[in-house]
C-alpha cells in the first residue's frame, strides 16, 4: 500500500504524518516552526528562510519514512495544482515563487502543495463528513476562518488561489469590527476563535480563550452564550451568501471553534434558511467535520498520492 508524508503547516509549529492510501495514520510527530517570523528584506533572503525552514523540519521525518510523494498544506494562495505561490499574507516577499518545485528539488522527491483550508476541505471530502459529494464548502473555524470548495469532484481554486475566502464575506455593514484583511465587518471578525475570545474580553475584561467561552457559556455564562450565538448567525448568513452563489448543499465545518457545535450550529441553520431564497429553504446540511484537526492532513496525503 502506497505511503506518503503528509505535513500541515500552522502559525507556529508544523505536523508531519505518514499516511497510507485508506487515510490511516502510520506515525505522526509535530516539529516546531515559526514560519512567518523571518526578517529578511530580500526576495532571495526570503526564499533561503522558507525553503530551510521547511526541509530542517520535514527531511529528518523523511529520512525515517521512506514515501513515494509530500504532500502539503500550505497558508498561502497557489495557482491551482501547479505548486507555484501566488501570494501569502504572512510571506508578503514570496509572490509568485515556485515553492512547490524548489521543495521537491531540495527534498529529492515529488511536492504536491495547496492552500491550507482547501486541504482540509479535499480531507473531509475523501476521507470525513464530505463523503459521496461531488460538490462540498469545507469551513474552517481558527485561528482564522478558512474556506475550501470542490466542485464537481475537483478542488476550485480560482485564478490566483484566492477563491472561497470565506472569512471576508461582509457580515455587518455598518460600524462593522476591523479585519485584519484591512476592510470591516468581516465574518472572520466574528466567528474565528480569535474573535470569540477577544469579543468575550471585550464585554468581560476577562481573558479566556475560545475553548474557555464555550465551557463558560455551557455553565450559563450568559455573554459567552450570546457571543457563540451570533456567531452561529453570521455564519448561517455568510453560508447563505455562498449558496446562493453555487448551489451546494453540503457544508463541512472544522476547527477549534467547531467544538461549540451545539451553541453554534442552532443559529447558524435558522440564519441560513431566513436568508436563502425559498427553493433553496431546508436543502442545505451543515455538518461538523469528523476528521477535526486531522482533515489537512489528510487532504495533503491525498494530494501527493494524486500528484
Ligand atoms: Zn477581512
Amino acid at each position: 500500500m502506497a505511503r506518503v508524508l503528509a505535513a500541515d503547516i500552522g502559525g507556529t509549529n508544523l505536523r508531519l504524518a505518514l499516511i497510507d492510501d485508506s487515510g490511516l495514520f502510520i506515525d505522526e510527530c509535530r516539529v516546531e516552526a515559526n514560519l512567518s517570523r523571518h526578517n529578511q528584506n530580500t526576495r532571495e533572503d526570503a526564499e533561503n528562510y522558507i525553503l530551510n525552514s521547511l526541509c530542517d523540519a520535514i527531511s529528518p521525518f523523511q529520512k525515517k519514512n521512506p514515501v513515494s510523494g509530500i504532500g502539503i498544506g500550505f497558508p498561502g494562495f497557489f495557482r491551482g495544482p501547479t505548486g507555484i505561490l501566488a501570494a501569502s499574507p504572512n510571506l508578503p516577499l514570496l509572490n509568485e515563487f515556485a515553492l512547490g518545485q524548489r521543495l521537491s528539488e531540495r527534498l529529492g522527491i515529488r511536492v504536491a502543495i495547496q492552500n491550507d483550508a482547501l486541504c482540509a476541505a479535499i480531507g473531509e471530502q475523501r476521507f470525513g463528513a464530505g463523503q459521496g459529494h461531488e460538490n462540498l464548502l469545507h469551513i474552517t473555524l481558527g485561528t482564522g476562518v478558512g474556506g475550501g470548495l470542490i466542485l464537481n469532484g475537483s478542488p476550485y481554486t480560482g485564478e490566483r488561489g484566492m477563491a472561497m475566502e470565506f472569512g471576508h464575506l461582509r457580515v455587518v455593514h455598518k460600524h462593522g469590527r476591523s479585519c485584519g484583511c484591512g476592510n470591516s465587518g468581516c465574518l472572520e471578525a466574528y466567528a474565528s476563535a480569535t474573535a470569540v475570545s477577544l469579543l468575550f474580553t471585550e464585554k468581560t475584561g476577562i481573558n479566556a480563550d475560545a475553548r474557555v467561552v464555550y465551557e463558560q457559556a455551557c455553565d450559563g455564562n450568559k455573554d459567552a452564550a450570546l457571543i457563540l450565538k451570533k456567531s452561529g448567525l453570521y455564519l448561517g448568513q455568510a453560508i447563505a451568501e455562498a449558496v446562493k452563489l453555487l448551489d451546494i448543499e453540503t457544508v463541512t465545518v472544522s476547527g477549534g471553534l467547531s467544538h461549540a457545535w451545539h451553541l453554534i450550529h442552532p443559529p447558524l441553520m435558522a440564519e441560513l434558511n431566513d436568508n436563502l431564497i425559498p427553493p433553496l429553504r431546508g436543502k442545505v446540511s451543515v455538518i461538523q467535520s469528523t476528521l477535526g484537526d486531522n482533515a489537512g492532513l489528510l487532504g495533503a496525503a491525498a494530494i501527493a498520492s494524486r500528484s
